[in-house]
């Protein structure tokens, strides 16, 4: 086993691994920036460093500052967290080659799903559904173009196979728009993310959004842990998260288990994973696979029982996974709530100290959250300050809990969506799952 993680990230889930790390005795590393010395998770730690200056690139994008830092504190293991550098696979390969082991899959397997076309291309040949689309990357041929575009039927979706975040995507509604949307898509991808590689899939109208949460070793064992639905998203952000998924057709949802299970030994898969898709009329569609542990992780702890985080520890150690398939038991629902410092109205963040947090509590109510009494939330980074997860035997009951500890939640000193969340927690499509991944933006819309 690792005896000693540097955790490259901040905030809720550097505090979510540094409590794993103390459940397992290993010793554990602090890394931040100057406004960060602060956090919760910093003044727990066994060591901690400063790495840098509070824009992201000059502490935890700063791979040779990060690396240093494994260095002189002797650390064994890295933990990327999610975002930042979670899913690069040159920092990956860096963190390799420096003899320190990356907790996270290959830098190949990150590269290869890190890329949307040689993903959907390994997904397609291990059996998982993909989105009717371009099978490849869209050429110069226009009248290429035109005829798959054509083909799929519109609308379609032209998008970046280096994209991520919600950008570096476009719908085409006619024939006529196509040729200068994809032109506009390339531009944009090639400034953002510095590959124009663009490729073209059908758009669908009214999915849901349905991920599912595998976890494999390097001995060739892969297990799903179930579904979450995620399809609350305003600005392809996620807002709330539930697991399982409700109302799924049963069979489908099988097989598309069995299909990422198989797809995670197909590819040589180490480590927690998350393979998304779109979900529409009992069909699923995948969209991308995330190499990472993923902000809404708590609500398939709770209804399985297991630490994923530490289990993600143990098989980046090299240990066999501690369970099989038949072994993972589904119990009741869970809902999470992501609470941002920002305006519940007009989503504007809200930096600033916190001069008062309260966290809700009781039976099957749990916090992930850095925040105290007296904290200031900078202004550098993601508005996510707390995650609300609620279990229960059912989902009514999940979301009745939600409810109730919304309303016990205080935080003063800065504006939080804690009231978008109590009027979600309230609504009747919500509660009657009568919803998909367009539902919130109309909702804020009207
Ligand atoms: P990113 O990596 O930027 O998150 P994804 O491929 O995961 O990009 O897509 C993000 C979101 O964009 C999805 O959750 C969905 O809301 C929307 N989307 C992506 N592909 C399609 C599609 N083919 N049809 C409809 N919506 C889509």
């Amino acid at each position: 086993m690792i005896k000693k993680i540097l955790i490259a990230n901040r905030g809720e889930i550097a505090l979510r691994i540094l409590r794993a790390c103390k459940e397992m005795g290993i010793a554990s590393v602090a890394v931040h920036s100057s406004v960060d010395r602060d956090l919760m998770h910093v003044r727990l730690a066994d060591e901690s460093v400063c790495i840098g200056g509070n824009l992201p690139a000059e502490s935890y994008l700063n791979i040779p500052a990060i690396i240093a830092a494994a260095e002189v504190t002797n650390s064994e293991g890295i933990h990327p967290g999610y975002g930042f550098l979670a899913e690069n696979a040159n920092f990956a390969e860096q963190v390799e080659r420096s003899g320190f082991t990356f907790i996270g899959p290959t830098p190949n397997v990150i590269r290869l799903m890190g890329n949307k076309v040689s993903a959907i291309e390994a997904m397609r040949k291990a059996g998982v559904p993909t989105v009717p689309g371009s099978d490849g990357p869209l050429t110069n041929n226009q009248d290429r173009s035109r005829a798959i575009a054509r083909k799929i039927g519109y609308p379609v979706i032209i998008k970046a196979a280096s994209g991520g975040g919600g950008r570096g995507m476009r719908v085409v509604h006619e024939e006529s728009e196509l040729i200068s949307s994809i032109a506009v898509t390339q531009a944009e991808a090639k400034g953002a993310f510095g590959d124009d590689t663009v490729y073209l899939e059908k758009f669908l109208g009214r999915p849901r959004h349905v991920e599912v949460q595998v976890i494999a070793d390097e001995h060739g064992n892969a297990v799903h842990l179930g579904d979450r639905d995620c399809s609350l998203q305003r600005r392809h952000q996620k807002i709330i998260e539930e697991a399982p998924a409700p109302n799924i057709n049963e069979a489908a949802r099988q097989k598309v288990f069995d299909a990422c299970v198989n797809a995670c030994k197909d590819i040589g898969y180490r480590g927690v994973g998350t393979f998304e898709f779109l979900y529409q009329d009992g069909e699923y569609f995948f969209i991308e696979m995330n190499t990472r542990i993923q902000v809404e992780h708590p609500v398939t702890e709770m209804i399985t029982g297991i630490n994923l985080v530490k289990e993600q520890i143990r098989v980046a150690s090299g240990l066999p996974l501690a369970f099989a398939q038949s072994d993972i038991m589904f119990k009741g629902h869970a809902i999470e709530c992501r609470i941002n410092a920002e305006n519940p109205d007009t989503f504007i963040p809200s930096p600033g100290t916190v001069t008062h947090f309260h966290a809700p509590g009781g039976m099957g109510v749990r916090v992930d959250s850095h925040l105290y009494s007296g904290y200031k939330v900078p202004p550098f980074y993601d508005s996510l300050i707390a995650k609300l997860i609620c279990h229960s035997e059912d989902r009514t009951a999940a979301l009745n809990r939600v409810k109730n500890a919304l309303e016990e939640m205080i935080i003063l000193g800065i504006n939080s969506n804690i009231p978008l969340h109590q009027r979600l927690a309230r609504d009747k499509g919500f509660r009657d799952i009568e919803f998909n991944i367009h539902y919130l933006e109309k909702l804020l819309a009207n």
